[in-house]
């Protein structure tokens, strides 16, 4: 049992039942025990690999994708480039490099990082020297703004509410009969209390039938509120590229890893990662209502090859020996195919209203 599921059983123990969205917080951000707190997650030793860690050229075409949209609202200098979520870094490394053939771009940029994790900010500063970090929204400087984030919203707590007879009741993290001091155990049960927050479900929510359960990040239309009066203020754009739903819907998506494996949601806080599908319709209306226009979601497998990974794949084969060109088409596929990346991940973009459609978006 880890020293943070003792913690949360007290917490349990002296305050109630917590919300599942609560336990997520707690499991992923706990100041000193959380996941995100205590580790470098990522890649072959870690729980999971993310898009970035695959291959340089997913980092570089993100990297072409602002500059592209950049140029469209006239190049304005100076500008905030903003990544939430930044991992090790390694997708600003390749987009930065990618960025340097671009005329201007690089003087007028002011690099940020908005990042919670000591240790992954450590290993961002190591590879990205020159940018400022932010652990909130607000404490980004004002100015058009430019806000990558891939596989952060994932890792943003969610709501999660059971439809009863008597109505939609919200699902806590309470103590199991067996559970002890030394061996706290957890499980999730519905109180059957109607919440008078329910209009926080999306109207396809809603209507579900008798027993289905609905999420909701109310943090992740937090961020992108923030992020689209920001956009729609001041000019600037948004790239969101993360695992989810196209339509609002009902159906648990709460899921941990450790290890590459599946582990029961709620048997090791802190030690696993936990994430939910993104809702990207939910998305989509948070950042409409701020004022901005929303591109997508199209498939990742789609925008990729909308701006040119195939070809940017030969181009870096030509001068591959031919075991790093079989690396590169294993990586091409992973990214691209429906099979794998390619359909799952989705991926949205906010400008501003009246602003010139983002690359990678033409029907
Ligand atoms: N974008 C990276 C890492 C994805 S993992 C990649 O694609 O490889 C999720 C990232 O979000 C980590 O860097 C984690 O520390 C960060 N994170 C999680 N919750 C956060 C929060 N509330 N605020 C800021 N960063 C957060």
């Amino acid at each position: 049992m880890t020293a943070l599921a003792q913690h949360i059983a007290r917490l349990i123990k002296e305050t109630g039942p917590m919300p599942v969205s609560h336990f997520m917080a707690l499991a992923l951000g706990h100041p000193k025990l959380g996941y995100y707190m205590t580790r470098d997650p990522l890649g072959a030793a870690g729980d999971f690999t993310t898009a970035p860690e695959i291959s340089q050229m997913f980092g570089e075409l993100v990297g072409l994708w602002i500059a592209e949209t950049w140029i469209a609202q006239g190049s304005p200098s100076p500008f905030v480039l903003a990544e939430f979520g930044p991992g090790r870094g390694t997708l600003m490394v390749d987009a930065l490099r990618a960025l340097r053939s671009v005329p201007g771009l690089l003087q007028a940029l002011d690099l940020h990082f908005v990042e919670t994790s000591p240790v992954l900010a450590a290993i961002q500063k190591q590879n990205v020297p020159n940018a400022t970090w932010h652990d909130r929204f607000d404490t980004l400087p004002e100015g058009p703004l430019y806000v990558i984030a891939n596989e952060f919203f994932d890792a943003l707590p969610i709501r999660q509410f059971v439809r009863m007879k008597q109505g939609w009741c919200e699902r806590y993290v309470m103590l199991a009969d067996d559970s002890t001091d030394e061996a706290p155990r957890f499980e999730a049960a519905i109180i059957p209390v109607p919440q008078a927050s329910n209009d926080i479900l999306a109207s396809a929510q809603r209507s579900g039938p008798i027993n289905s359960l609905a999420e909701v990040s109310p943090a992740s239309a937090a961020f992108t509120e923030d992020i689209s009066l920001r956009i729609a203020k001041h000019g600037g754009a948004a790239l969101f590229i993360d695992y989810g739903h196209t339509k609002s819907a009902v159906g648990d998506t709460l899921q941990a890893l450790r290890a590459h494996q599946f582990v029961d949601v709620f048997s090791t806080p802190g030690e696993a990662d936990i994430t939910a599908h993104v809702d990207f319709e939910a998305l989509t209306r948070a950042a409409k209502a701020a004022g901005v226009a929303a591109f997508g979601p199209i498939e990742q497998g789609t925008f990729l090859k909308a701006l040119g990974i195939a070809e940017r794949a030969e181009t870096l084969k030509a001068k591959a020996t031919p075991e790093q060109a079989r690396d590169i088409d294993v990586a091409l596929n992973r990214l691209t195919s429906r099979e794998e990346m390619g359909a799952l991940f989705k991926v949205l973009a906010l400008v501003p209203n009246g602003a010139p459609g983002p690359a990678g978006f033409e029907v």
